[in-house]
């Protein structure tokens, strides 16, 4: 492993290349330019030549850093230079994220630049129609982007196979062990031509990142940005101490605030929808987002938090994991988060590209005690306030200030009721609802043409939980676990 060390921001920004002079090919490179996109970030000058070169690439980057294109763009080039078209269900590189918000925007990002390259890259996530995908895939695709869960159903029904997946970007990695996904990406990588080259990115490297990095990118290049520090730093953390029964006036008033974009989390989709309802009671144009809509539902909320037409987003941590929204300056922990990862990932959604941001906790009498054993693990500076609806600090920290108290007119965005069993379109296997990559009961991963491997996938019937670890279900391998 060569560990490439950053350079200090002053000898990195003296150091800068172009994207050209990082090798990029001339279409990528005007296609950048049109878009503004003219500087590499840190990431992007770390990781660009490496990744052309054809190394693998391990990175330490979070959302916001750039690194979507860090890997994106080399991986079209590469694929453009090779020259091939696609096979019939054999796509010729793949990226894999844990979200299916992260997927659609990891395409839309993409699309822009293999258009001028005429590569196609097209999402394989769970909650849209199966069918259409299968007809993408049996047409021939450069770039899949697609969550462990839908993959794993493609791989199953033989709609998509990965002997010619030459280039394979693993996104988030560190929020694909937290949500339990683990074990399908180690099958899924385990298909992929052995000898392809292969990029991790995530935030951290915690040991069962760890374990996939010494499985499949044994020899490596690692690149870390010193952003997620710079990012910490231009956040401030506060504890809001609230009294029993001054909750609710007291978000209230938080939402009406003017100006930016604000993101509440709460722990449960009943919680959220509850969260809304009562703000749009109040007069505040409040959205819900998260895993109980239906994806359609889910990419017209998050469009409307994007375009700016609702300036409050209320979503559990699962949905909002990875999005990229830009101008989020306020962000609430209505609930107090799992523990201090969950703590850091929420507060991620502001302070992104160097931009200041504020992250409030409201804390209850009785759970003062664990929200401030929380940011204390999580390493952040924190001040503890007591507020109160109108009160002067209030204001000072949010700019909260007194909603109209207008009822929000139009009909619920809730298009269904919470907890209501998923409808939406998409092929759902034999084992009934699930959630998006959990654990299924049918057969392994098909291998065209191929024998099945010692190793292959097996099945575990134990119920994973939502967002639990790897322990209670996916596939096992003898081969992955022998490895790890
Ligand atoms: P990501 O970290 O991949 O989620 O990217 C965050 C955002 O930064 C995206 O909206 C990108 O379009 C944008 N972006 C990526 N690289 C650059 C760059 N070099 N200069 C300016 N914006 C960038």
């Amino acid at each position: 492993m060569i560990d490439a060390t950053p350079l200090s921001p002053a000898a990195a920004e003296a150091a800068v290349a172009t994207f050209a002079e990082l090798g990029l090919p001339a279409p990528v490179v005007t296609a950048l330019a049109a878009k503004g996109i003219t500087v590499p970030s840190p990431i992007q000058s770390m990781a660009i030549g490496d990744a052309l070169a054809g190394r693998n690439v391990l990175g330490r980057a979070q959302t916001g850093s750039g690194k979507t294109l860090a890997f994106g763009l080399p991986m079209l080039a590469r694929l453009a230079e090779l020259g091939d078209t696609p096979a019939a269900k054999r796509p010729r590189a793949l990226v894999l994220v844990p979200t299916r918000e992260l997927a659609f925007q990891v395409v839309d990002s993409l699309q822009t630049y293999a258009a001028p390259l005429r590569l196609s890259v097209r999402p394989a996530v769970g909650g849209t129609p199966f069918g259409r995908q299968a007809d993408q895939l049996r047409r021939g695709v450069d770039v899949l982007v697609a969550t462990p869960g839908r993959l794993g159903d493609h791989l199953r029904q033989g709609t998509c196979l990965l002997d010619d997946v030459c280039i394979t970007a693993l996104d988030e990695a560190d929020q694909m062990a937290d949500m339990g996904f683990l074990p399908e990406v180690r099958e899924i990588l385990g298909l992929t031509a052995p000898d392809g080259q292969r990029m991790l990115f995530s935030a951290t490297l915690d040991r069962e990142v760890q374990s996939l990095v010494r499985r499949f990118l044994p020899d490596h290049v690692q690149h870390s940005t010193g952003d997620s520090k710079a990012a910490v730093e231009s956040m401030e953390h506060y504890i809001l101490n609230v009294g029993r029964g001054q909750k609710d006036i007291v978000l209230s008033e938080i939402a009406a605030r003017q100006g930016g974009r604000t993101i509440m989390f709460a722990r449960t989709k009943l919680g959220c929808e509850g969260i809304t309802d009562r703000l749009r009671a109040v007069g505040i144009h409040a959205e819900s987002l998260h895993g109980g809509k239906a994806q359609n539902q889910r990419t017209r909320v998050l469009d409307r938090f994007k375009n700016g037409r609702t300036p409050v987003l209320v979503a559990t941590d699962v949905a909002a994991r990875g999005i990229h929204v830009d101008g989020i300056d306020l962000v609430v922990h209505v609930d107090p988060p799992a523990d201090h990862k969950d703590y850091m990932h929420r507060a991620g959604r502001t302070a992104r590209a160097g931009a200041a941001g504020t992250v409030v906790a409201i804390a209850l009498p009785n759970q003062r005690r664990i929200i401030g054993r929380l940011t204390g693990q999580a390493g952040v500076k924190v001040t503890e306030v007591n507020v109160s609806p109108g009160s002067a600090e209030l204001g000072a920290i949010t700019g909260a200030q007194k909603p109209s108290g207008e009822p929000v007119r139009e009909a619920p965005r809730r298009e269904r009721p919470a907890g209501a069993p998923r409808r939406e379109g998409g092929y759902r296997g034999q084992g009934g609802p699930r959630r998006e990559g959990g654990p299924r009961r049918d057969g392994g991963f098909r291998r065209e043409g191929a024998p099945r491997r010692e190793g292959a996938p097996r099945r575990e019937a134990a119920p994973r939980r939502d967002t639990g670890s790897t322990s209670g279900g996916g596939f096992r391998s003898r081969a992955s676990h022998a490895a790890d």
